[in-house]
């Protein structure tokens, strides 16, 4: 052994690694591999466009260097499927088949180098399907590795109604949590001077969009151009602050690390062919 790496602290995060020691992170399963998805894309005329990077790439390293024995954090997904705010400077967007086939691909490298459990942490709702899918598809294609996705507000969920100001159907979007997130990770580059509300105008009482109550029955994501007021925003940045952020951060980094015990225990029993094809026995066969 001639790295550095005291393997009684392996690191946390793989793109300091030397190939011996991802080699290592690797081995008998691996360990959980935390995977950020973001996005660059308009947060409003206070934030900047990576809000849903750096929330999500702060979330994985801080529960990998608490729990660097479980967690392997490896680097970022940064573009995400944009297409609704394309209307607006500062935007990227990947067509959701190429991003679907693009993210499987990064994921089941660490499949095939050795992990066999994947997170995805997604910070941004349009990525949500397309990262539930991929999850999907690593299950059904991988042999020995379970894949799951979290959109990481999921986690601040009970922390988040109990600490919100704005009311339901209002935390959407460069909105009260999102603009807490930042005031707490990087204040400097926001400018709460050009904080607006923009709490938009209900098109149908079947249709909202909330971060932490849930969405509405009816799913409608229309051009964010033809919705908003033209700020961008969808919530009420002005109730934000660094104290709700700090929160939502401590609250996300404990379920996260909670979760990953939970998964890595998570046992894996062989798949069965019931079918007339298959040999397994089932005890309900008989008639
Ligand atoms: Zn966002």
């Amino acid at each position: 052994m001639n790295d550095k790496e005291n393997p009684r602290s392996p690191k946390p995060l793989l793109e300091t690694m030397t190939w011996p020691e991802a080699r290592r992170a690797a081995q008998d399963g691996g360990r959980v591999v935390l995977l950020p998805v973001g996005a660059i894309e308009q947060h409003g005329p206070h934030l900047p466009v990576d809000v849903d990077n750096r929330i999500v790439t702060w979330l994985c390293a801080e529960a990998a260097r608490r729990r660097p024995d479980l967690i392997l954090s490896v680097p970022p997904i940064h573009y995400g499927f944009n297409e609704h705010n394309m209307g607006f400077p500062g935007t990227v967007t990947v067509a959701v088949e190429n991003f679907v086939n693009y993210v499987f691909d990064v994921c089941h490298s660490f499949v095939r180098q050795g992990h066999t459990r994947i997170v995805l942490i997604n910070g941004h709702g349009s990525n949500a399907m397309p990262c539930a899918l991929v999850a999907r598809r690593l299950v059904n294609q991988t042999d020995d590795a379970l894949a799951a996705a979290i959109n990481h507000w999921s986690l601040a969920r009970d922390a988040a109604a109990a600490a919100r100001d704005t009311p339901i159907g209002g935390m959407a979007h460069a909105c009260e949590y999102e603009t807490s997130w930042y005031l707490f990770l990087q204040p400097d580059l926001v400018d709460m001077e050009k904080a607006v509300p923009d709490m938009l105008k209900s098109r149908s009482s079947f249709i909202w969009v909330d971060l932490m109550a849930g969405d509405g029955p009816v799913a409608l994501i229309d051009d964010w151009s033809r919705v908003s007021n033209g700020s961008g925003v969808e919530g009420d940045p002005l109730t934000a602050s660094a104290e709700k952020g700090a929160r939502y951060a401590e609250v996300e980094v404990t379920n996260l690390i909670r979760f990953c015990e939970e998964f890595k225990a998570m046992p894996l029993l062989p798949r069965r062919n019931y079918t007339a094809r298959g040999q397994d026995a089932n005890p309900y066969y008989a008639d």
